[in-house]
């Protein structure tokens, strides 16, 4: 099924000359995964910001993004908000509470789940993530790593058809980047969770995905499998 469908979409930054996005077009599919790469500066984070409809992103847009169908200003809110969950780069930057169950109750708070249902789905995601010694902990005292798995927990709550995720591993030590990637691969697998990632390198990724979408100066320069991608690269 087709749940995301970027149609001639062109972006432009207030006091910008340049279109940040040029005649964007693809679609993404329920279970793919998705990586969208390319260097800096080649609209990565843009594309990634109108996506998730961010209501800051000023400038001039043109073209649609369709969400199962449906043009995302038709969507309600929150619908696009429980469907689509974003992880971003600063870890930091996305926890807001200073207990790590807090952190974890928080999202499901605002969207008004019961507590029985809170407490249910805590309960799973802290053992599919296996991270019962974390939950007593003060989000302070946590590495990056394990700060972006309560971000990506957090969000999972939520129960997302699609998971955007920024450079979320940017600010990791390798290992933990590495882990961080094959958590994202199976949550993809095991709960057919579709994944779109941003990312400048690919090594670790290109094992992972089964596109690979690579911009280049605002515009796609090809949006391929890996194996294709390999060749094109
Ligand atoms: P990437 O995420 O691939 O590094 P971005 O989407 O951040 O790329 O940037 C795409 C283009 O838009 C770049 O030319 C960048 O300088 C420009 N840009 C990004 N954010 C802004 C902004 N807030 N105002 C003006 N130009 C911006
Ligand atoms: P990334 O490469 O991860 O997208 P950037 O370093 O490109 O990050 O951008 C960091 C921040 O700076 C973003 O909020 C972006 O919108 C802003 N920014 C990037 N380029 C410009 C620009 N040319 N003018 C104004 N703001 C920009």
């Amino acid at each position: 099924m087709e749940l995301l469908q970027m149609r001639n979409l062109n972006f432009t930054y207030p006091n910008s000359s340049d279109q940040a996005l040029t005649d964007i077009n693809f679609t993404v599919h329920e279970g793919d995964f998705v990586v969208l790469c390319g260097p800096s500066g080649s609209g990565k984070s843009t594309l990634i910001r109108l996506m998730k409809q961010e209501l800051n992103l000023h400038g001039t847009k043109s073209g649609e993004i369709y969400y199962q169908g449906i043009p995302f200003e038709q969507h309600d809110a929150i619908t696009l908000a429980k469907d689509i969950g974003m992880v971003f780069q600063d870890p930091e930057n996305q926890i807001v509470m200073s207990n790590v169950m807090d952190e974890l109750l928080f999202g499901m708070e605002n969207l008004g789940f019961s507590t029985n249902e809170m407490r249910k789905k805590t309960a799973e995601i802290v053992h599919y993530f296996g991270f019962n010694h974390l939950l007593q902990q003060d989000t302070s005292e946590l590495s990056g790593g394990e700060k972006q798995q309560i971000n990506l927990a957090s969000v999972l709550l939520l129960d997302p058809k699609i998971l955007i995720l920024d450079e979320p591993t940017a600010q990791l030590d390798p290992i933990a980047a590495k882990n961080f990637m094959y958590l994202l691969k199976q949550l993809n697998d095991e709960l057919g969770i579709t994944i779109i990632i941003a990312e400048h390198r690919l090594n670790e990724l290109f094992s992972l995905a089964n596109r690979i979408v690579v911009l280049e100066q605002g515009k796609i320069k090809f949006s391929e499998s890996p194996r294709k991608a390999l060749s094109l690269l």
